[in-house]
């Protein structure tokens, strides 16, 4: 049987691709080594937000006196949060299995491989896995006519001295598979994952140093909302060493070398790399003339590689490493193997994100830097605006204690909104307003049209214009 697709993965790429294109009626085969739902559901965003809540849950117990409330004797258990982390992730995945299931789309539990390729054949391999046993050794061959590659990516492991076979390292994953605290963190690399493991830790009292090798943690968001971070998080005991360097690692100890930060020694008990992740390229081998920017794939704005019928969506393409956009490059890639469907390209100048530090910080668009940077520092062309998100009564009401921080950035020439950046709970909620006005080019006098429930903290975005 010739499939008219084979997707390799099935992370929020693959499992999206694959529900799309059978839902149109095609033949789907998707691999997936490991369970359904990719990094993201089984070793990234889900699991980390699962456990986050439950920190939250103890802190916001800990600290319920500026609202009145009194909780005496709060105590957590980790092994169980972990234990509610594992089911939550568990669920999530048999709903995926569910959904491809329904729309009769073959998933294949195995690692596969590219056997060869020619533009009128494409063919995978896969081995043969027998449900009691797992692998039997045996491979099976797939016919497919078009390929999407969603591969994802991996924990990139940084050429420091020490990192490899020390017992105290741990990476995202072993960081999120233990069921016990460390006694003290160090965090290497104040990114994203290095900014909500050091939430986590801190809220459920671990004592958290992060090192960070640029000026600021968090170095590719708006500053000013950076700041509203780092402040409280060092005011509330958490080590922020930045513009640090790790030179070596000996055990639980770590050289340090900086600028601006400490240089000397510090010890942890465990050590968690988090300096970026890389593109999983295996098993592509056979697609000789593939084309690769920095070790990931490169695609055009519709997903396709420059071999005709090879599509690849998600993480291996480098682009913007978040599984809503994975998803949305696979509606895309699809979209477009189908032609049926009218395609537009991603609007990545409209891509939301989010860190889940408490407070929440999310964005969608230009900062106040890139802004200048495009205009080449001609501050004439784009108007800052910028409100603390006490304007809004439901923060007020529900974030003692908390300023938060709405800054807008507006081109001047259309009066058109071109990105939002927040920091305050939650934002994470409604940034997506933001992403709407900005995909739709919304003016300033089109979005004030807009009406936001009361009392909301959403209504921020209006009392900011
Ligand atoms: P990142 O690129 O966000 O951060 C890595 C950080 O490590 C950077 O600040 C970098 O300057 C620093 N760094 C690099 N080398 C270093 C060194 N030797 N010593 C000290 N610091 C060093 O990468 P990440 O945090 O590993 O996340 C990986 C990907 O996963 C990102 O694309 C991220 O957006 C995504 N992710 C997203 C979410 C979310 O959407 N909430 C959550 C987790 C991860």
């Amino acid at each position: 049987m010739k499939y008219f697709l084979g997707i390799i993965g099935g992370g929020p790429a693959g499992y999206t691709a694959a529900a799309m294109a059978s839902k149109a009626g095609k033949d789907v085969v998707l691999f997936e080594q490991n369970a359904l739902g990719g990094t993201c559901l089984n070793v990234g965003c889900i699991p980390t937000k699962t456990l986050l809540y439950s920190a939250k849950q103890y802190f916001n117990a800990t600290h319920a006196d500026k609202y009145g409330v009194t909780a005496s004797d709060v105590t957590f258990d980790y092994a169980k949060m972990v234990q509610r982390k594992t089911k939550v992730v568990r669920k999530l995945v048999a709903g995926i299995k569910m959904k491809l299931n329904n729309e009769h789309c073959t998933v294949i539990n195995a690692p596969a491989s590219v056997a060869s390729y020619s533009p009128e054949l494409i063919t995978l391999t896969a081995q043969r896995s027998c449900s009691d046993s797992g692998l039997t050794g045996e491979a099976d061959l797939y016919e497919v006519s078009n390929l999407l590659i969603c591969t994802g990516s991996h924990n990139f492991v940084p050429p420091i001295p020490g990192i490899a076979d020390n017992p105290h390292i741990w990476d995202s994953t072993s960081a999120l598979a233990a069921t016990q605290l460390p006694e003290s963190i160090a965090i290497v690399g104040g990114g994203v994952i290095g900014m909500e493991f050091a939430t986590l830790y801190h809220e459920l009292g671990v004592p958290v140093t992060v090192i960070e090798a640029m000026p600021t943690i968090l170095p590719n968001l708006d500053q000013d909302i950076v700041k509203v971070l780092r402040d409280k998080y060092i005011k509330s005991g958490i080590t922020i060493l930045e513009n640090t360097k790790v030179e070596r690692i000996e055990g639980q100890e770590i050289y340090l070398s900086g600028t601006a930060g400490l240089t000397g020694t510090i010890s942890a008990n465990r050590i968690l790399v988090s300096v970026g992740r890389r593109a999983n390229i295996e098993g592509l081998e056979a697609l000789t003339d593939l084309e690769y920017n920095r070790g990931a794939i490169v695609v055009d704005d519709f997903m396709k590689t420059n071999l005709d019928k090879v599509y690849a969506a998600g993480d291996v393409t480098g682009k913007i490493m978040l599984a809503h956009v994975a998803s949305r490059q696979a509606e895309v890639a699809v979209g477009r193997m189908l032609k049926t469907i009218p395609v537009q390209r991603i609007a990545y100048n409209a891509i939301p994100s989010v860190v889940y530090t408490n407070p929440e910080i999310a964005c969608v668009g230009l900062s106040e830097a890139q802004t200048a940077e495009l205009y080449l520092g001609d501050t004439s062309k784009f108007t800052v605006k910028s409100i603390p998100m006490t304007f809004s009564g439901r923060f007020v009401a529900e974030n003692e204690g908390e300023m938060g921080l709405v800054k807008m950035i507006i081109d001047n020439k259309s009066q058109s909104i071109i990105g939002v950046h927040m920091i305050g709970n939650p934002c994470s909620e409604f940034v997506a307003a933001a992403s709407f006005a900005i995909r739709m080019g919304y003016t300033v006098p089109e979005f004030e049209q807009v009406v936001f429930p009361h009392p909301t903290v959403s209504e921020v975005l209006k009392e900011i214009l």
